[in-house]
């Protein structure tokens, strides 16, 4: 059997990353229209060997306020920014990001936790989703009201437009430092609104950069800010601004649940976790659905929200899948991010993969059985796969967001949906099967916002509609349905008798 590749994309280069300084912002935060530092900052270290990369902002609420009160002003200053001048900076942005590609990919792997492969993948679908923001200012349609289709509208004409909704705050977890930033602020931008991101704690270095790419590209300045910091601390005094009119949180459920309460009644747009669940059905073909399941378990080294976590096969093909994924997690090369051969690089901090481990050994704990992995040494965790975990296990209930698979039998197909919808999650979810009756019966019955079919869980297009229903989030993101989040109709109706 071939090995099997966890990431898919282009090698930046044959050799290792060079251990040189990475790209410096020129300075530790960005509002008002200026690069500036505030008052106090903090260190930005690679999670591998804790160097220390750059400095940064740590935002303080009154930064924050200065940041929202700044970007506000500019939105509602009437100075106007046409869509055909959105579209082109934005179609520049995504220019820029190729030419800087080296760059970026080497600030997203050295302060996250991505091999130098899956940081370049990243690049790439960076581009591709400013790419389809800018297409988007084309669409910024609305229609006609039939305003005389009741009799008090008689001798009125009316239509509506979209138009942005203002001021849009923005708050990025850590494992898509790139692409999830350009979700936000590609459409936010395009829209016509102006944006205060707050990226995550641990890889605040790529936001900067994203953000000088947009400034170089010609977003005006003063419509975009970047205040680096806590989530405790900026993150809540930038939800909870009176002048911000939209939040779109990507993080975890719980930190879900503070931002709406600090939000209060605002529109928010909530990207959550997942634990996503892959059925392999009596006619699949179990050699093919292993390579799927094991490239979408562990990318990123599980750190991902559509990662694969739970597998549930049919009893009479369960021992012969579970042969092939042992042996293709066995094959995957667990290094240095740096190292262009590596499968699976550090979780984000020690202490992450030291909470990955304590999961894994309550499941043993309880009965569950180890097939591969079970390994930790820092912040590295080692593809594991287990069989036999209780279902009230953690780390069949919760989002383990580490490089943790659990593989069990199902007898019914009716039994197999069951499980699979039994979580508080609903992301995203795989099916493999040769029917396609079964699939779409399937795929009808899977509480999840997207199903895939002979492939993994981890699968999206930036283009889709993305995100699911119970503690996945709220709403969708996806560039198009952003962009209808983000901005609001406006009717004008004329009196004409
Ligand atoms: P996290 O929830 O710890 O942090 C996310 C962001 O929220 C960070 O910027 C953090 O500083 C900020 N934050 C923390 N507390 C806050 C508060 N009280 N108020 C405002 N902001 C606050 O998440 P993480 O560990 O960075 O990322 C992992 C999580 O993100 C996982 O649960 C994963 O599933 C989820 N995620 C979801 C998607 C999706 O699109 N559904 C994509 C990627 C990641």
């Amino acid at each position: 059997m071939e090995p099997a590749k966890v990431a898919v994309a282009v090698p930046l280069s044959s050799s290792p990353l060079a251990v040189t300084a990475p790209w410096q912002p020129p300075a530790g935060a960005l509002w008002g229209g200026v690069w500036r530092d505030g008052e106090t900052s903090f260190t930005v270290h690679d999670p591998e060997d804790g160097s220390r990369l750059g400095s940064v902002t740590d935002a303080s609420a009154a930064e924050v306020g200065a940041a929202v009160e700044a970007v506000a002003a500019a939105v509602h200053s009437g100075q106007p920014w046409p869509a055909w001048r959105r579209r082109e900076a934005l179609q520049r942005a995504a220019a820029l990001l190729g030419q800087r590609r080296v760059t970026l990919a080497e600030l997203i792997s050295r302060e996250g936790s991505k091999t130098v492969r899956e940081a370049d993948a990243e690049v790439s679908r960076a581009a591709e989703t400013l790419r389809l923001s800018a297409e988007q200012a084309g669409r910024l349609t609305g229609e006609t009201l039939p305003f005389d289709d009741t009799a008090r509208g008689a001798g009125r004409l009316g239509w509506y437009t979209r138009e942005p909704v203002g001021v849009v705050a923005a708050i990025t977890p850590f494992n898509d430092p790139l692409n999830l930033v350009a979700h936000k602020l590609g459409p936010a931008l395009v829209a016509g609104n102006g944006v205060v991101l707050k990226p995550a704690e641990a890889t605040p270095l790529t936001a900067l950069a994203f953000a000088a790419v947009l400034l170089d590209a010609g977003i005006p300045a003063d419509r975009l800010a970047v205040v680096p910091g806590t989530g405790a601390r900026a993150g809540q005094a930038l939800v909870g601004h009176p002048l911000v009119d939209l939040v779109s949180f990507t993080g975890g459920h719980r930190t879900g649940d503070a931002v709406a309460r600090a939000a209060g009644a605002k529109k928010t747009l909530m990207e959550l976790g997942g634990n996503n669940c892959v059925l392999v059905l009596h006619d699949a073909d179990p050699v093919r659905a292993a390579r799927a399941v094991v490239a979408g378990a562990f990318g990123v080294a599980g750190q991902n929200c559509l990662s694969v976590q739970r597998v549930l096969v049919a009893a009479p093909l369960v021992d012969r899948f579970t042969d092939e994924v042992v042996a293709a997690t066995g094959l995957l090369r667990v290094g240095s991010k740096r190292d262009p051969r590596t499968d699976v690089g550090p979780l984000i901090t020690e202490r992450e993969a030291a909470r990955v481990a304590l999961w894994v050994e309550e499941a043993l704990t309880d009965g569950a059985v180890l097939r591969a992995g079970g390994r930790r040494e820092g912040a590295f965790h080692w593809p594991t796969v287990l069989t036999g975990v209780p279902a009230a296990a953690r780390l069949m209930v919760e989002e383990v967001f580490g490089p943790v698979l659990a593989i069990d039998a199902f007898d019914t197909v009716d039994e197999a949906v069951a499980r699979a919808n039994g979580t508080a999650f609903g992301l995203q979810a795989g099916v493999f099967t040769a029917g396609l009756d079964t699939a779409l019966a399937v795929a009808e019955r899977l509480r999840v916002g997207a199903v895939m079919i002979n492939d993994s869980s981890d699968f999206r297009i930036d283009a889709m509609p993305f995100g699911g229903p119970k503690r996945s989030g709220v709403g969708r993101e996806g560039v198009r349905y952003a962009v209808e989040a983000m901005t609001e109709p406006k009717i004008v109706a004329v009196r004409r008798d």
